[in-house]
C-alpha cells in the first residue's frame, strides 16, 4: 500500500489529512519494524502523536504490537498479521501470510487455539542467533 492509498483510506473514514498524521503514516511507511510512539514522534508532540496513532489505529491502518519488554510499538497493520521477536538480538520479523497460516493451524491442532501473533509475537531465537 502506497502513502496516497493510506491518506484515501484516512480521508474516507471523514478524518482530516494533517501534517502531523501525514508524518506519523510516513514514519511508519518507512520503518521495517514497529516503531516506538517516541520513535514515530521524532521530536513532535508525543501526546499529539499518540492521539493520531489512536485515531489511525481506530480506522483498522495502524496496529500496536508487544514486542517484548518496554512500550509498546506501531506498525502499518498490512505488515503485522503476526510477528516473531528474537529474545537474543530483540529483532523482530513479519511472519509472511503463508508461514503465518502454517504455524496458526500447527497450533489449532495441537492445542484447540485459534492463536494470532499481532498483538503479541512468537518469541525465541531467530536463526542467526540459534
Ligand atoms: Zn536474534
Amino acid at each position: 500500500m502506497t502513502a496516497a492509498a493510506l491518506l484515501n483510506t484516512v480521508r474516507a473514514h471523514g478524518m482530516r489529512v494533517s501534517s502531523a498524521r501525514r508524518n506519523v503514516l510516513d514514519a511508519l511507511l518507512n520503518a521495517d519494524q514497529p516503531l516506538t510512539a517516541e520513535e514515530i514522534a521524532a521530536g513532535a508532540d508525543i501526546a499529539s502523536t499518540y492521539r493520531n496513532l489512536d485515531a489511525l489505529e481506530t480506522i483498522g491502518i495502524v496496529r500496536h504490537v508487544h514486542l517484548g519488554h518496554g512500550p509498546g510499538r506501531y506498525a502499518l497493520a498490512m505488515r503485522s498479521g503476526g510477528w516473531a521477536t528474537c529474545e537474543t538480538c530483540g529483532r523482530s520479523t513479519a511472519l509472511e501470510p503463508d508461514a503465518l497460516s502454517r504455524i496458526r493451524a500447527a497450533v489449532k491442532e495441537a492445542s484447540g487455539f485459534d492463536a494470532s501473533f499481532g498483538h503479541f509475537p512468537i518469541v525465541g531465537r531467530c536463526p542467526e542467533c540459534i
